[in-house]
């Protein structure tokens, strides 16, 4: 097929998903001529399937973990900006065992020299923070200050919205990009020149690049997540909830000695959870409603059919030590993220003026912001 005309941008960008929108941005705000190519009707992928935790407490101490305080930034300058709703509540790691408080005190001591900033909670005073969670054989929890939860359904609908009429820019949906090389992206109809090209394109390792993911290590991790029906009105969760399971799942805590008496008790006590990397959160969405989640299963090829005894796990753990008006589940998915055993992201220059961003961990809602700006300062683009 013929290319029927060749138009021109400063900055090119594959994928609508957080990774994009986070690029969009930043290349917009300085001025710069954007659009972003999505094959879907709308971003349909990790972005829109998550808890919707911008979650720095979760990154290793050091340069991620100042990344990911950057992106909380821009995270909150854009979300003002766009009149989109978020909550600054932070987060707090809940325990009701032994091993679960000696991890989140032995954090709390580390935090200061780490660069945290968290605080280990006495019963009365994590449930002066929370009215959802279980009083009975609380030990309690390690608050963190820094976490915010947004919608991920109103950032991948809202965000698009803001940037074309705020700054212009341009969103081509159910359009694929076929191909990208130096300087030129192609989609069936179009052929663009672009200073920049971002490929943003989440999980997807076929379609442009496939030579960069082939001996990468990149795999796939399938994630079982349920959204309650809405809590009544005024009813808060307040803090991001999560359980003494979760200390085992971020690297920020392998920074604590006592974490690896909790990962065997919890191997040996409920090897269901460990075969399945069960561990529990819990976020609120604008509507009211309670994301909760979720599981791991790694695999290049994902299991499209979900397991009802996963959820059913998630769900006894959530029952046990939630106290929330309802845990009645209204909708029930998965979401898949890029995975790599050691990388929490990878990136490619496959041709001058091109760069390939995959977040391989499940932390691009907390990261694309800081990302972004990292990789334009890199390619020499001021964003
Ligand atoms: C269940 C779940 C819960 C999570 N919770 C959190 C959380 O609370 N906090 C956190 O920080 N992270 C979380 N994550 C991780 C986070 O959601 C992902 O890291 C992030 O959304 C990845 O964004 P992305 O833009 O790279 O990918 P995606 O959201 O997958 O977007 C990529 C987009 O590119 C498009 N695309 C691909 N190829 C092409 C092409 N050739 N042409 C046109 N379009 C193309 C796709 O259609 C897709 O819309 C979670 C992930 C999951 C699955």
């Amino acid at each position: 097929m013929g290319v029927a005309n060749t138009k021109k941008l400063d900055v090119a960008i594959v994928g609508a998903g957080i990774v994009g929108l986070a690029h969009a941005y930043l290349a917009a705000r300085s001025g710069r001529s954007v659009a972003v190519f999505e094959r879907n009707p709308a971003a349909l992928g990790a972005s829109i399937r998550n808890f919707g935790m911008v979650r720095p407490i979760g990154q290793p101490a050091g340069g991620l973990y100042e990344l990911a305080l950057r992106s909380r930034e821009i995270w909150l300058d854009v979300l003002e900006q766009a009149n989109l709703p978020y909550m600054q509540a932070g987060s707090l790691h809940v325990a009701y065992r032994e091993d679960e408080v000696a991890v989140g005190k032995e954090f709390s001591e580390k935090a200061d020299s780490l660069g945290y900033e968290c605080a280990w909670l006495t019963p009365d005073q994590t449930l002066a923070r929370t009215q959802a969670i279980r009083p009975q054989g609380l030990l309690g929890a390690l608050w963190s200050s820094k976490e915010l939860t947004v919608d991920p359904r109103q950032i991948v609908r809202g965000l698009p919205k803001f940037l074309t009429e705020r700054y212009g820019v341009q969103f081509f949906f159910n359009t694929t990009v076929q191909r990208v090389e130096s300087s030129v992206l192609h989609t069936v109809e179009q052929r663009w020149e672009a200073d920049a090209i971002i490929v943003a394109g989440g999980d997807d390792f076929q379609t442009l690049f496939p030579e960069c993911f082939r001996d990468s290590g990149v795999t796939r991790c399938k994630l079982q997540m349920m959204r309650t029906v809405p809590q009544p009105q005024g009813w808060q969760l307040g803090p991001t909830v999560a359980f003494g399971l979760t200390f085992r799942h971020y690297p920020a805590f392998q920074a604590c000695s006592t974490l690896q008496s909790l990962k065997d008790r919890i191997a040996r006590e409920t090897p269901e959870l460990e075969r399945w990397g069960i561990h529990v959160m819990v976020s609120q969405t604008a509507l009211n409603e309670l994301t909760i989640g979720d599981s791991h299963e790694y695999g290049l090829t994902v299991n499209i059919f979900d397991s009802p005894s996963v959820n059913r796990l998630i769900l006894d753990y959530a029952k046990a030590y939630l106290r929330v008006p309802t845990l009645q589940i209204a909708e029930q998915w998965h979401g898949v993220y890029a995975a790599h055993p050691e990388k929490p992201y990878l990136k490619f220059t496959p041709a001058n003026g091109v760069r390939v961003i995959t977040i391989t961990s499940g932390i691009g809602m907390t990261m694309a912001f800081g990302l972004a700006e990292q990789t334009f300062g890199e390619m020499g683009v001021a964003a």
